[in-house]
């Protein structure tokens, strides 16, 4: 199954790459033997990982002008090195509903990459979780965190574990034999994970507290993502939908354009969609459009925030409960977010969630900028439509790095034992997506493709992470 899965998305990669325009000078995977032979390896010694082929297939395919500028990163086989994590945990996580019955989960950690500091990234509890998807969310961090310009490498992890419909008991026995045994391989200068799809503020304070049980140690910047009044910073769970429209109001700004007045759709309905829905309706622009696994919802004077929290952060309840308690709202059921005329969409659901046919439609209707707010939510058919039809595309490796920012900040305040003000972190956070996005745009430039972010965030990452391991020696 899942190896049907990654031939379809290889194959329709291949074609995609191979029918560019000669407007695109960066050579394709296929133009360059070398690094197709990389990612061929990738595939044979990874079978079955399709998320992790993709990504992998996604960063290899900006880096051969890179090669050629710096033909020191082949020799010491960078890249090579790159795409083979440093270490890979894989564990039992046994526990026990609240009827008594032993449940079973599968626990993941993969430590990437530490050239620039110790891994960081977050745990995902998601019943899709499996090595390919923690490899594919660890591989793109290794880049995102280098393009936050803070001293951290990448790392993901996770379990198969379903929260929905689990009791806090239930997440916290959970959490507790989670933590039994990862806790052996983190501390704050080793590796430091936060939270993703299904882990929030509850399971970090839960993972904190039992790391604390075991080690005997106050260490604050274990984690990050935790609640104030224990070690967590100010902004950090707004950060990951701030960020991305502060990204988005850079890539309009260069085209002369601004989010004020303009009709956006934001898809999820989780901690991303939620504050980049808050940041889009301080900024003047209006959110008409979100949704969840089952459906969307349709507001067209706009989505009313308080009662998107009330239900979706307070009651944890799905999201076509909206329409029950907004009347005037319409609930599509099973319907595609992305068949709404928007000039600005940002996918926050999931991966793979835009294909080529949603942004053939999304430009046809208008679209002219899309942000992602998820890791890899556009497939490889999708950022071709965008780019090829010239919609200002923000990759998440950029335009979500807000959040792990953000995270690197709180571990900033613990080591200095420090709490900054809201305006204060908000300031920090979106002076480092400026900075972010002018890295990305620039470099984008220097490399020969103008104005394509997937480039510029593809080689700004690398760049910096191979050099550090140049000067670190073969380790
Ligand atoms: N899971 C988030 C991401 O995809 C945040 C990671 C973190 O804060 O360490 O970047």
């Amino acid at each position: 199954m899942a190896a049907k899965k990654n031939s379809v998305v290889e194959t329709s990669r291949r074609n995609a790459v191979a029918g560019r325009g000669p407007s695109i000078k960066t050579p394709t995977l296929a133009q360059n033997p070398y690094l197709e032979s990389v990612y061929q390896e990738v595939v044979r010694r990874n079978p079955g990982e399709c998320e992790f082929h993709q990504a992998v297939h996604e960063v290899l395919d900006s880096l051969g002008p890179v090669l050629a500028k710096f033909p020191e990163f082949a020799e010491h086989r960078i890249i090579e090195r790159i795409c083979e994590p440093e270490r890979q945990i894989i564990f039992r996580i046994p526990w026990q509903d609240d009827k008594g019955e032993v449940r079973i989960n599968r626990g993941f950690r993969v430590e990437f990459n530490s050239a620039l500091g110790p891994y960081k990234g977050g745990l995902r509890f998601h019943p899709s979780v499996y090595l390919g998807i923690v490899k594919f969310l660890g591989f793109e961090q290794i880049f995102k965190n280098s393009l936050t310009g803070m001293p951290i490498g990448g790392g993901k992890g996770g379990s198969d574990f379903d929260p929905h419909g689990k009791s806090d008991n239930e997440i916290m026995r959970f959490c507790q034999s989670f933590m039994n045994e990862l806790y052996r391989h983190l501390g704050e200068y080793t590796d430091v994970p936060a939270g993703d799809i299904g882990v929030g503020g509850r399971e970090i304070g839960f993972l904190f507290g039992q790391y604390k049980r075991i080690t005997n140690r106050y260490e604050s910047g274990v984690l990050t993502g935790k609640g104030l009044s224990y070690g967590g910073s100010l902004v950090r769970t707004e950060a990951t939908g701030y960020g991305l429209i502060f990204f988005i109001e850079q890539m309009l700004k260069v085209r002369g354009e601004s989010i004020k007045g303009k009709t956006c759709v934001v898809s999820g309905s989780g901690n991303v969609a939620i504050f980049a829905i808050e940041k889009i309706h301080q900024m003047g622009g209006k959110v008409i459009a979100c949704s969840d696994s089952d459906g969307y919802i349709l507001d067209k004077r706009g989505i009313d925030l308080d009662l998107l929290k009330r239900v979706k952060l307070e009651q944890r309840k799905r999201i076509r409960e909206y329409v029950e308690q907004q009347p005037k709202s319409h609930y599509v059921a099973g319907g595609n977010i992305w068949e709404v005329p928007c000039e600005v969409a940002a996918p926050c659901a999931t991966q793979n969630e835009l294909n080529g046919k949603d942004a053939a439609l999304l430009s046809k209707n208008g679209v002219i900028a899309v942000a992602e707010g998820a890791n890899m939510p556009t497939t490889p058919e999708g950022v071709k439509v965008f780019l090829d039809k010239g919609v200002a595309f923000g990759p998440g490796k950029a335009a979500n790095a807000g959040g792990v920012a953000t995270s690197a900040l709180e571990m900033q305040q613990n080591a200095s034992r420090d709490a900054w003000t809201f305006d204060f972190t908000e300031q920090k956070l979106r002076q480092i997506m400026m900075g972010i996005h002018d890295s990305c745009y620039k470099t984008a430039e220097e490399f020969g493709t103008p104005g394509n972010y997937v480039n510029g965030a593809n080689i700004c990452g690398f760049i910096k992470v191979a050099k550090a391991m140049v000067s670190l020696g073969l380790i």
